[in-house]
């Protein structure tokens, strides 16, 4: 059965799918009940092995072609989990968890690679091995590199790897993507500055942190403005300060939090280096201690050029080669299949999710009618990807 026919005979299931993952939310690592729940379903599939508690709560299912002359592998991934969001879409299958909520989509990406497992482990027309990667905490928890720590791909080597994401306001059934750096690195601040707390009224007995954090603030601006190529994307935002408490005390400490975004390591280390030395500087010119602790999270996302090219035939194939874009806007946002990228050549694509409200906005949904492209377009992949032999 082609795989539009079949999406079409099991669509209501799939959408019953998505909505009772949309309906049940979970958090980071804490995805137990979805995790069960695809592990579940893809041993009802039939999928030959199906390993659990992978990266703590990751799901694997691997899928044997008919055939494996090729001895190739290929690894489909989606994200499981949701965020600390209030939902406020007022659908009949909201959060029944107040504060957590799928708002950017993972039920429809957990269920568009659970459709394509049943078809592909009921079907089996491909040479080779498929390995469907279900992973955890993606929202900040960096669940793609726990499940590569907990030897992802040390027991299933793949040759490539694949990921997707919803892209609201691009239209259903269109789908976008870019070669090389297209998703920001993440880097978290945190900055302390120390003085000496004492009465507001006799600053001259204190050291007071304030005049240094405003110089610290400036000159973060400054430093982006000025010392890194205009050519290079990159982003510092400070987005939260912590510190007094009362009119008439000068605080010991001001602690600043905030998020570095940059396209390329080499101004990744620049930022962090000049960072360094702004914190330390300037709260010193100021006779404070000033401490930067800038941690690395996700590296940046560079899509491999050949498999990039695989997944815009796949697309094509599926979609119409006039809906799939190339030229894909790269963004500072971040995604953690970024560090699978960096193990195994592979390209995230975007699939359209029609006219919504934006990821992580309370009123954003997931669409139901992306289902079916997205399972096709998986499904057609491997068909391309793992050609079945003539037999
Ligand atoms: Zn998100
Ligand atoms: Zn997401």
């Amino acid at each position: 059965m082609a795989i539009g026919n079949w999406v079409s005979r099991n669509i209501d299931e799939l959408i019953a799918f998505r909505r009772d993952l949309h309906e049940n939310p979970e958090l980071l690592y804490e995805v137990h009940r979805t995790a069960g729940k695809v592990a579940d379903a893809l041993r009802a599939a039939g999928v030959d092995e199906v390993v659990e508690g992978l990266g703590k709560t990751g799901v694997v299912g691997v899928i044997h072609g008919q055939s494996n002359t090729s001895g190739r592998m290929i690894g489909l991934r989606a994200d499981m989990d949701a965020l600390p969001i209030i939902e406020s879409t007022g659908l009949d299958y909201t959060s029944k968890s107040p504060g957590k909520m799928h708002a950017c989509g993972h039920d429809g990406h957990t269920t568009m690679l659970l459709g394509a497992a049943k078809y592909l482990a009921e079907t089996r027309v491909f040479d080779g091995t498929v390995i469907v990667i279900f992973q955890p905490a993606e929202e900040g928890g960096a669940g793609a590199q726990a499940m590569i720590e907990d030897g992802l791909f040390d027991r299933w080597p793949c040759d490539e790897v694949y990921g997707m994401h919803n892209m609201p306001n691009l239209p259903l059934g269109h789908f976008t993507t870019a070669v090389g750096p297209n998703m920001g690195a993440v880097d978290m601040l945190d900055i302390t500055i120390t003085g000496k707390g004492g009465h507001a009224a006799a600053p001259q007995t204190a050291i007071d942190p304030f005049p240094a954090l405003a110089g610290i603030i400036q000159a973060i601006h400054g430093m982006s403005a000025r010392s890194v190529d205009p050519f290079e994307a990159h982003v510092v935002s400070l987005c939260a300060i912590e510190g007094g408490n009362a009119y008439n005390v000068i605080p010991q400490d001001l602690t600043l939090k905030g998020t570095v975004r940059t396209m390329n390591e080499t101004v990744r280390d620049h930022v962090e280096k000049r960072l360094q030395d702004i914190v330390s500087s300037i709260a010193s010119g100021h006779d404070c201690v000033g401490a930067l602790t800038y941690t690395r999270s996700y590296p940046v996302l560079v899509n491999h050029e050949a498999e990039t090219h695989f997944a815009v035939a796949a697309a094509g194939t599926v979609a119409g080669a006039d809906n799939v874009s190339l030229d894909m806007t790269p963004t500072l946002g971040g995604e953690d299949f970024a560090f699978m990228l960096n193990k195994v050549p592979g390209c995230m694509i975007n699939i359209g999710n029609g006219p919504s409200a934006n990821l992580h906005h309370p009123e954003y949904n997931f669409n139901d009618d992306a289902i079916g492209w997205g399972s096709s377009y998986w499904v057609t992949l491997v068909h391309q990807r793992l050609a079945a032999t003539e037999i």
